[in-house]
């Protein structure tokens, strides 16, 4: 997840799979960028021992020719240059105790952990209270700098110390409020006839349970959870467009958008239009399709079916037949890291750490940290014996592979992956299992063949799901005083083929990322795009990608070790060949 700013970021990407059953909870803390630090402080992990050997075959490369361009610098930017190198030596290690602190709170999560973490953190925050370093900046962004990289690093830099010295009134105000909200909603037990029940299992009873009654109930158990915080999130919007008022924006989301993601809310709306436009027809057929098999598996009419009859698997998913091939855990790691030998990936000689099953104490969702770029990547993960797992692990080990790929020769502040950039190549790693053929020792042929005919299925409802919810949060803080309920409700008809005489409820207030991460989603709606770009680019030069072992040497080579040294539509450009489209995501769909 992200982000703070493009500097200060979070590094740890929840998994995607969390998504596609949209039970998601982003990870929230208001960290830091994972970096690298003096090597005394790193005692609490050890280096592979063929890191060496790693090193050489991975080798680093020299960037100078992308990161300068032949440009002139003037010395305006050299002096930019010092004082942002000057503060890098401050902030590298400072970071990098503050990852390593985190992630020992989420695989440990105890008071001490805890307390640790947050004080590691604040040293971060301190850096950016300094007025010596602010004044410099300001003074810099005033005449300007020639360089179009360094004109933008220097932009979100003096931001950050901006909202640290300056802002820090309001924004705790926010930071409080939505502290408020979140344990409001975190308190809510939802209840079944009477009986206390949990996130997890209503999300259960709805991939599961056929009884509509039942449904409905653990439906609506969770849809009372909106109506908990709704009103207060409205409150909570209006105070973020005040705060985004201040900062010459029309609203926050624009404001979020623009300042945190560096996207631009007109292209933004246009690339969501030729997605919707391109893709009417497939999502009309699609939709149809599969309402005809769930209103037959409930021997209901197709204009009966309500948000509560959704989610449910269905007996002919070839998943269910795969979820009962794979007989242990283990199986699962073994599957995906075969997957990546056959990209030329060695995974159990990489600096990378595994921590992949359910303990005490343990945070139960699927993360990606990035400790320090080139070096050191973890996952957290509790994985069972399904297809999901297989898609989490690959996924994870995704944001890994581009980590520990990013160069250790760029600036420090470049030592880092866009966040939908990074997300889009974990995407495309998670759905190996439905591209290519990891699965073929686990399962019969004509299986694996019907599995990957349903990557299409999946790929579709993330696409009108993201819509819709980015949709929503657009036009949400555009105009908080409008029937937020019923605005929810003509979009999922809109996107999501929704019945048009269903109820409007506060469904909407159940989606976290409109508290913990405003306009974060369309990350993932663009890695959606990137991730089908990149695939066919991909496959294109080297075929299937787990059965040709230069696939690591090229994804590295061509896209990993620039880090952020240029803007993300140039790398994706430079990458795939074209700029940003949805022409590939829209043939996916076709296939
Ligand atoms: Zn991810």
């Amino acid at each position: 997840m992200s982000s703070k700013s493009n500097i200060s970021k979070f590094f740890c990407y929840d998994c995607y799979l969390s998504m596609k059953i949209f039970s998601f909870e982003p990870i929230k803390s208001s960290v830091i960028q994972n970096r690298r630090g003096n090597e005394k402080d790193n005692s609490s992990f050890s280096y592979s021992s063929n890191w060496a050997e790693y090193s050489k075959q991975y080798g680093i490369i020299n960037l100078s020719s992308v990161m300068f361009k032949g440009k002139d610098k003037n010395m305006r930017d050299n002096e930019f240059i010092k004082v942002r190198d000057e503060f890098s030596k401050d902030l590298e290690p400072k970071s990098l105790k503050a990852n390593i602190d985190c992630w020992n709170f989420y695989i440990n999560s105890t008071d001490e952990n805890r307390e640790k973490y947050e004080t590691s953190q604040e040293k971060v925050y301190e850096l950016y209270r300094n007025e010596d370093i602010y004044k410099k900046l300001k003074s810099l962004e005033k005449s300007g700098l020639t360089d179009k990289h360094l004109s933008k690093q220097l932009k979100d830099l003096t931001r950050e110390f901006d909202e640290e010295l300056n802002a820090g009134e309001l924004k705790k105000a926010l930071r409080e409020k939505e502290n408020d909200i979140a344990s409001k909603y975190n308190r809510y037990i939802p209840m079944i006839d009477g009986k206390e029940t949990t996130k997890a299992e209503i999300s259960k009873i709805l991939q599961n349970e056929k009884d509509v009654d039942l449904r409905k109930k653990a439906y609506d158990a969770r849809i009372k959870g909106g109506d908990v915080i709704a009103d207060d999130l409205v409150d909570f919007v209006k105070m973020r467009n005040e705060f985004a008022k201040t900062k010459g924006y029309k609203n926050f989301f624009e404001y979020q958008l623009k300042e945190a993601y560096d996207v631009d809310a007109n292209y933004l709306q246009n690339l969501l239009d030729e997605v919707y436009d391109n893709a009417k027809d497939v999502n009309a057929k699609l939709q149809a399709e599969n309402k005809k098999e769930l209103a037959d598996e409930y021997g209901i009419g197709i204009n009966d079916l309500k948000a509560y009859h959704y989610g449910l698997l269905l007996d002919n998913n070839p998943a269910k037949e795969i979820n009962k091939s794979l007989k242990t855990k283990e199986q699962v790691v073994d599957i995906s890291k075969n997957a990546y030998t056959g990209m030329g990936y060695d995974v159990d000689n990489m600096p990378v750490t595994l921590d992949l099953f359910p303990r005490k104490n343990k945070n139960t969702h699927g993360f990606c940290f990035d400790i320090e770029a080139g070096r050191d990547a973890r996952i957290l993960a509790n994985l069972t014996n399904d297809a999901n797992s297989i898609d989490t692990l690959c996924h994870e080990l995704g944001h890994c592979v581009y980590h520990i790929g990013i160069s250790r020769d760029l600036p420090f502040l470049d030592q880092t992956a866009y966040p939908a950039m990074t997300e889009a190549v974990a995407m495309m790693m998670g759905d190996l299992q439905q591209r290519e053929n990891i699965l073929k020792d686990t399962v019969p042929a004509e299986t694996l063949d019907k599995f990957k005919k349903d990557l299409k299925k999946s790929e579709a409802k993330f696409i009108n799901r993201s819509m819709l919810i980015i949709a929503f949060e657009k036009s949400m803080y555009e105009n908080p005083d409008q029937d937020l309920g019923k605005l929810w409700h003509d979009l999922r008809v809109k996107y999501t083929g929704a019945n048009e005489n269903e109820e409007i409820n506060n469904e909407w207030a159940t989606i976290p990322h409109y508290l913990s991460h405003p306009a974060y989603y369309q990350n993932y709606f663009r890695a959606n795009l990137m991730k089908a770009q990149m695939y066919n680019h991909l496959h294109k030069e080297l075929g299937n990608i787990t059965e040709n072992k230069n696939t690591a040497k090229y994804l590295k080579d061509n896209l990993f070790q620039y880090g952020t040294c240029m803007e993300e539509n140039e790398l994706i450009e430079k990458f795939t060949g074209e700029p940003l489209s949805s022409k590939a995501l829209c043939e996916t769909l076709k296939e």
